[in-house]
């Protein structure tokens, strides 16, 4: 049994790793088995993270935020967590692999997920001219006609980004301001590439293949107008992921795992939270980061509270593996 397990490989969980490895708990990191890294995987040129003043690629820093936690003795398993159990004193994981993992405190860095449009074609369509990244999907996009999703800073940069491959990105936004901060809108209206659509949503995807055009609905008239483009880029945000902790934690009205105040305590003893899964607000790798803090030094402050003979059973670092 192990002292504790962080679920998440994005800066929260990274972060929480340092922090727990250097006081000696000897954490199991679980890293998704194909989205490890989290969303700053995802990303180009990170300019706001402190003590990168030139600028550093989102998949560097996450390497880095690795490299440090497994330099302190964080092991790092890639793998999916399917199921978990979290009453009682003893916490279990358990692995798509099957491998099941206990741990007398668990903290979930579990991130967020791409939100969808929830239309009928979108999913057929994904990986055939949909994409919910920029980074992993522009290059296919050369010299085409695409469209960008939302009005946030993900948009910006996701339409910024895709002119360097593309001949035209179209910004299609549901109103007639951006909610992106103003750098970011500044360089999207800057870039003669960029064309904004007002007012619109997406309303059909056509294409039997691969994408060939939307539909867009007008937001202020309801008239319904073709647009003819070759790629579809969705960029309306994220919901936190907490599949996992259904009917054991408590969410709260935005969909965040519910903690106590400032603190990372979830509803449960030994059960942390930390990152986009609590933060329905700022949702930035720095903010994840120190939440990924108060996470871990909750976590050691609860593991010292424990009974001797509880924490003397957690000295056992060999993991349990079902059939
Ligand atoms: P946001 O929630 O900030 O923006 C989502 C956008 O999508 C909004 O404009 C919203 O419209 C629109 N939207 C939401 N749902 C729908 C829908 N169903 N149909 C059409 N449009 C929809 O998400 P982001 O992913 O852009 O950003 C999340 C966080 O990450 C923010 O804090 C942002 O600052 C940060 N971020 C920072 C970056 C950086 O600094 N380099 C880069 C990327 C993200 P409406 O405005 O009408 O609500």
């Amino acid at each position: 049994m192990r002292q504790i397990i962080i679920i998440g490989s994005g800066p929260a969980g990274y972060t929480a790793a340092v922090y727990a490895a250097r006081a000696n708990l000897k954490p199991l990191l679980i890293a998704s088995s194909v989205e490890a890294g989290g969303e700053l995987m995802n990303t180009t040129e990170v300019e706001n993270f402190p003590g990168f003043p030139d600028g550093i690629q989102g998949p560097d820093l996450m390497f880095k935020m690795q490299a440090q936690a497994e330099k302190f003795g964080t092991e790092v398993v890639y793998d999916d967590v399917v199921s978990v159990e979290l009453s009682g004193d003893v916490k279990t994981v358990t692995l798509g692999s099957g491998a099941v993992h206990q741990a007398l405190a668990v903290i979930f860095a579990t991130g967020s997920a791409y939100r969808k449009l929830g239309l009928d074609d979108e999913e057929r369509l994904a990986g055939h001219g949909v994409s919910w990244c920029a980074t992993c999907d522009g290059f296919f996009f050369k010299e085409r006609v695409i469209a960008v999703v939302g009005g946030g800073d993900s948009a910006m940069e996701e339409a910024s980004f895709l002119t360097r491959f593309a001949d035209k990105v179209y910004v299609i936004h549901r109103k007639d301001n951006l909610r992106a901060s103003k750098i970011m809108q500044d360089r999207a209206f800057a870039n003669d590439k960029i064309e904004f659509i007002w007012n619109s949503e997406v309303v059909g995807i056509q294409g039997t293949e691969t994408v060939t055009g939307v539909t867009l609905r007008d937001t202020l008239t309801g008239a319904e107008r073709p647009l003819e483009l070759q790629g579809l880029f969705i960029a309306i945000g994220n919901d936190p992921r907490v599949h996992l902790v259904h009917g054991q934690l408590d969410l709260t009205p935005d969909g965040t795992i519910a903690v106590a105040g400032r603190s990372s305590k979830t509803a449960l003893a030994g059960v942390f939270a930390a990152g986009d899964v609590v933060d329905p607000t700022y949702r930035q790798a720095v903010t994840a980061a120190a939440s990924g803090t108060v996470a871990a030094l909750d976590a050691e402050h609860y593991l010292a509270s424990l009974p001797e003979d509880l924490l003397a059973q957690a000295g056992d670092l060999e993991l349990t593996t079902t059939a």
